[in-house]
Order: C-alpha cells, then sequence, then structure tokens
C-alpha cells in the first residue's frame, strides 16, 4: 500500500503530467474564446458521385485559426474538446455555421443545386445530449432547409457503444429525417453486424482501403467483396482517401458509388469551395 501511495505523490508531482494539465487547461481556456469569437471556420471538401463526375455533396471540417499559432487541424484540439466537454458547444458552432452556408449555397444562382448535401462530423457526446436532436432541427428550420439536405457523419466507436441513449437520439434523427452516416469504417475493430440493425444510410469507407489500390492487384478484389457487404446491408458505400485518376477509376469500375479525396479537390475555405461548386464536374466521366 506505501508503495502505491509512493506512486500517487510521484504522479502528482510529475512536472511532466502538471505541464500536460496547465498546457491543456491554457488550450480549453483559448478554444472557449476561439468558439465565442469566431476563431474557427469550416472548410469544404468534395464529395462526387463516381458515376457522373459530379459534386453531390461536401464535408465541413473545422479549423482553429488562432492568433499566434496559426490554422490548428482538428486532430490537435478535437480531443481536448472531447475530454472536457467543450464539445457540445464546439459542435452547435459548427451545426449553426454548416447549415448557415449551405443555406447561402441554396440562395447562389452559381451553386443553387437542389440535392446538395451538407455534412457535419458528430461527436460520441453529442448523441448522449439530450438537447442535440432539438439542436439539429432548430438550426434547420432557422435555415429553411428540409432535414435531408444534411448528413450526420458517426464514427463507428461513437454509434457502437449501443446504449439506450445512443439509440434513441439515433432513432430520432432518423425520425426528423437527416442523414446518418457511419464514418471511417473499417478503421478499428468491428463486428459489421450493427450495418444491417442501425438506422444508417451510407457507410464511409475509412482511406486505408484504397490507400493499397494500384500496389497490391488483389486490393480491388478485396475492395470489391467490402462494396458487396455494404451492398448486402442496403447500404451505399462513400469511399474516402481518393488521391489519384487510377484509384477513383478503379473505384468506379467495381461499381462505388461515391468518393471523396485530394484527388477530387482538398478541404478548401469558403470562396474557394464556392468557386469549385460553380464549376460543378470535377472528374470527366
Ligand atoms: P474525418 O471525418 O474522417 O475527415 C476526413 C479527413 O481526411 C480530413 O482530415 C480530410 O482532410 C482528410 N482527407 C480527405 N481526403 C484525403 C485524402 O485523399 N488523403 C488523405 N491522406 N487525407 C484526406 P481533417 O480535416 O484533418 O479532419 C480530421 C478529423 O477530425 C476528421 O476525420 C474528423 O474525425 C475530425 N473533425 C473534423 N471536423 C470536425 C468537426 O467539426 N467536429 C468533430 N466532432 N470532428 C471533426
Ligand atoms: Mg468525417
Ligand atoms: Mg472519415
Ligand atoms: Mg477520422
Amino acid at each position: 500500500e506505501s508503495k502505491d501511495e509512493g506512486r500517487n505523490k510521484l504522479r502528482v508531482f510529475d512536472p511532466g503530467t502538471l505541464h500536460a494539465r496547465l498546457l491543456q487547461r491554457q488550450i480549453v481556456g483559448e478554444l472557449r474564446e476561439a468558439i465565442r469569437s469566431d476563431q474557427l471556420v469550416l472548410y469544404y471538401q468534395p464529395i462526387v458521385e463516381l458515376a457522373t463526375g459530379r459534386i453531390e455533396g461536401c464535408e465541413a471540417l473545422v479549423r482553429w485559426k488562432h492568433p499566434l499559432h496559426g490554422l490548428i487541424m482538428p486532430d490537435q484540439f478535437i480531443p481536448v474538446a472531447e475530454a472536457t466537454g467543450l464539445i457540445a458547444e464546439l459542435g452547435r458552432w459548427v451545426l449553426r455555421a454548416a447549415v448557415g452556408q449551405l443555406r447561402r449555397w441554396r440562395d447562389a444562382p452559381a451553386t443553387a443545386h437542389q440535392d446538395f448535401s451538407m455534412r457535419i462530423n458528430v461527436s460520441a457526446a453529442d448523441l448522449q445530449s439530450l438537447e442535440f436532436v432539438d439542436d439539429v432541427s432548430e438550426a434547420l428550420a432557422d435555415a429553411g432547409l428540409t432535414p435531408a439536405s444534411l448528413v450526420l457523419e458517426l464514427t463507428e466507436s461513437a454509434i457502437i457503444r449501443n446504449n439506450e441513449l445512443d439509440r434513441y437520439t439515433l432513432a430520432s434523427l432518423h425520425r426528423l429525417g437527416v442523414g446518418l452516416e457511419i464514418d471511417d469504417f473499417g478503421a478499428g475493430y468491428s463486428s459489421m453486424g450493427y450495418l444491417r440493425k442501425l438506422p444508417v444510410d451510407r457507410v464511409k469507407v475509412d482511406r486505408q482501403f484504397v490507400k493499397d489500390l494500384g500496389k497490391d492487384p488483389s486490393q480491388l478484389d478485396f475492395l470489391a467483396a467490402v462494396q458487396q457487404v455494404i451492398r448486402s446491408c442496403g447500404l451505399e458505400g462513400i469511399w474516402e482517401g481518393i488521391e489519384t485518376a487510377e484509384q477513383a477509376e478503379a473505384l468506379r469500375s467495381i461499381g462505388c458509388a461515391s468518393g471523396q479525396g485530394y484527388y477530387f479537390g482538398r478541404p478548401l475555405p469558403e470562396a474557394e469551395f464556392t468557386e469549385q461548386l460553380a464549376r460543378q464536374v470535377v472528374w470527366p466521366a
């Protein structure tokens, strides 16, 4: 027991831990301020219908324009926000900003495509919030948009926890009519059985599957099998991480519905993405 005590003391006075904690506290304070003073910004990446090369939607990806450190990527602050509860406020900001942006694109003649949809990433904590469904429904109503124009991306880990509240929230969102998608499918441990049971519409296949295309000839057979599994669950796949024309062609040749990746376009700020959207076709059919 005294040994344990010693270890605890050591941890308390460990300068590394202390430093990490102070740093985290500073980041949280700055992030809270950043949300309130609009230092967050959304970038948009196209999702392309592979059969036609048409942009069918986009994913909104958050960045933090830090006054001192410049553009900070989400991997550096989303985990902190999730660990501290700030994610709810951040999520509300993203929801409002994305829906507002879609309204502006719908209103501008050059970008007013009826079935163009906006995707946002939803964190596991959002499903645990009793207000989340109302927040989504209100944001859409305020912007005068139908629920179907918004798609929520949920990671496997968020969705397979399979607790009562999650299931209730998912069912409510489904009833509301927003699109539901599994993000990073296949990235972690997954039982796949859940694909048939959840009220989701589509599956975003993790980019690690596309990465090896072109290097290993049997990889395309493997992807065709994955595609078959997704189809047999009554779902469509969106293939992430397409970086070359060869990868896009290969996926099209096995009948994949949609793709996303640097080949079609990197995530871009509003003005640049608006131009890409106005040009519409990004890939020759
Ligand atoms: P994600 O939802 O899987 O988003 C796709 C990530 O892959 C993005 O990174 C995107 O820039 C990157 N990507 C797209 N195409 C390619 C490609 O062809 N090759 C490669 N190597 N990468 C590609 P990003 O923007 O850094 O976002 C990272 C993650 O942060 C996202 O992964 C998502 O989980 C999270 N995230 C981003 N925005 C939000 C948000 O508003 N809320 C929440 N809760 N999470 C967010
Ligand atoms: Mg995503
Ligand atoms: Mg993803
Ligand atoms: Mg991810």
